[in-house]
């Protein structure tokens, strides 16, 4: 079995039929078990909880101060949990400056010390895979909200429906759905060894598999093989999926592929990567458990870190 790399593990029921029903929407959403996760200029609201982090929740029911709904641009309902209860989150308007007291006021006055917005992709390292994928998923939709206020194809105002998961044209009523890009990541292996990158932008001695995203017309294999020939010269064989993740940073799926490559000289295009190195199972070992003197992996919440693993994990080619 393998373990789940972040964002994998979401644990509501979508009820994407209820979506389609405004007045079902709006019931769910006035039921007293009704709650709401907030994010702030894309940083979901958490708390701590025996050391690790999670979502500070509160009752939907808090919004409905009108001073508060003000300040809400945009909600979605993200599902049900195994109770059934429905479960939203709101994008509070990003032109508030912190609101200190918003925590305080959401969570009912309740002492709330450590209660604030955080990168998600800091709160993934120690958040639970399920409430993180919660918090993730929300932060793809808003994103996609905040950059799809106006019609792609006329210009004029779009408006949220579908419970946040559809914008329509306020003027031509076209559709427009939240997007998602596939990139894809690749362990790529030859003869005992495997392909590592380090990007222009990373420090020293941080490796991990190379990735792109794929472009239109094209398989997911076949973008596997491009990236790797254009980043490194190498060329693959054998292109198999292993698994994937949704990477909400703003909207990707990483689809993890194991490939086989069929040459070994690798050319290095530095607009890509700073280097490239072939890697032995030993070293890749040490690199994910933190203990080569050199070679820093990518963090256990990232799919590259689980595709190594199940590499080093399993028995020789
Ligand atoms: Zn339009």
């Amino acid at each position: 079995m393998l373990d789940a790399p972040a964002f994998t593990a979401f644990p509501l029921d979508r009820a994407e039929a209820l979506r389609r029903d405004a007045d079902a929407v709006a019931s769910l959403a006035a039921r007293p078990d009704a709650r709401v996760a907030a994010l702030w200029r894309l940083k979901p609201l958490v708390g701590d909880q025996d050391g690790a982090l999670t979502p500070a929740y509160f009752p939907r029911s808090r919004l409905d101060p009108a001073s508060l709904q003000s300040k809400v641009v945009v909600e979605v309902f993200l599902g049900l949990d195994a109770a059934g209860a429905p479960v939203f989150a709101v994008a509070l308007d990003p032109a508030l400056e912190p609101p200190p007291d918003f925590a305080a006021l959401v969570m009912g006055g309740e002492s709330t010390p450590d209660v604030r917005f955080v990168e998600l992709r800091e709160a993934a390292a120690t958040m639970h895979a399920g409430e993180a994928s919660i918090l993730a998923t929300a932060r793809a939709l808003f994103a996609w909200h905040e950059a799809h206020g106006f019609c792609p194809k006329c210009g004029a105002p779009s408006v949220s429906t579908l419970g946040g998961w559809k914008r329509v044209c306020s003027v031509e009523g076209t559709e427009h759905f939240p997007r998602v890009d596939p990139v894809v990541i690749m362990l790529i292996t030859r003869d005992e060894q495997a392909l590592l990158g380090r990007g222009v932008t990373w420090p020293e001695g941080r490796f991990s598999c190379l990735a792109g995203f794929v472009e239109p017309g094209e398989t997911a294999e076949d973008a596997a093989r491009r990236e790797a020939q254009e980043e490194t010269g190498i060329l693959l064989g054998e292109v198999g999926f292993l698994m994937s993740q949704p990477w909400p940073f703003p909207s990707q799926l990483m689809l993890g592929l194991h490939a086989q490559a069929l040459s070994e000289a690798i050319i290095v295009d530095p607009h890509e990567l700073a280097e490239a190195r072939w890697a032995s199972r030993a070293e890749v070992e040490a690199m994910l458990a933190g203990k080569h003197p050199s070679l820093r992996g990518p963090p256990p919440f990232a799919v590259a870190y689980h595709l190594l693993r199940w590499w080093v994990s399993r028995p020789s080619e």
